[in-house]
């Protein structure tokens, strides 16, 4: 076990919902701690290279759209395989694959607004966590 930090989206749909604290709530049962948060409107640009990776993708346009299309909160989290750990409370992309339980089984309402993004592997995390925040921006709990 390796202590790790993540990158968290709650998407436009989940602002929009007001599930903000449903999913906090859900990393917090989890053993995840935030470590920083912020709310921000991506731009097209700023989507468009958060997303760079799927750019050759069917999807890649209506996705940008989609995260542009109102505001997110970007958070780190942190704890013990903090990567896997949160990808496992998210569940599958497609709420229908999702395991019961899972943020996206429960909450989500479409393969493309599944309320929630997070980092994919270590390396992943650690571009991602410093596309929205200086190591400045970041508190390590001490208590
Ligand atoms: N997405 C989509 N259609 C697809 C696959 C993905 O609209 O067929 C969207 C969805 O919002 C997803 C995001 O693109 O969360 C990024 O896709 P990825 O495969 O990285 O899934 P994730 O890592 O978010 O589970
Ligand atoms: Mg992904």
């Amino acid at each position: 076990m390796a202590l790790e930090r993540t990158l968290s989206i709650v998407k436009p749909d989940g602002v929009a919902r007001n599930l903000i604290g449903d999913v906090y709530n859900r990393f917090e049962k989890a053993g995840l701690r935030i470590v920083g948060a912020r709310m921000l409107h991506l731009t097209t640009a700023q989507a468009e290279s958060f997303y760079a990776v799927h750019s050759e993708r069917g999807f890649f346009k209506d996705l940008v759209s989609y995260m542009c299309s109102g505001p997110v909160i970007a958070q780190v989290l942190e704890g013990e395989d903090a990567v896997a750990k949160h990808r496992e409370v998210m569940g599958a992309t497609d709420p229908k694959k999702a395991a019961p339980g899972t943020i996206r089984a429960d909450l989500a309402t479409s393969i493309e607004e599944n309320v929630a993004h997070g980092s994919d592997s270590v390396e992943n995390a650690a571009r991602e966590i410093a596309f929205f925040f200086a190591e400045t921006d970041l508190c390590s709990r001490t208590r």
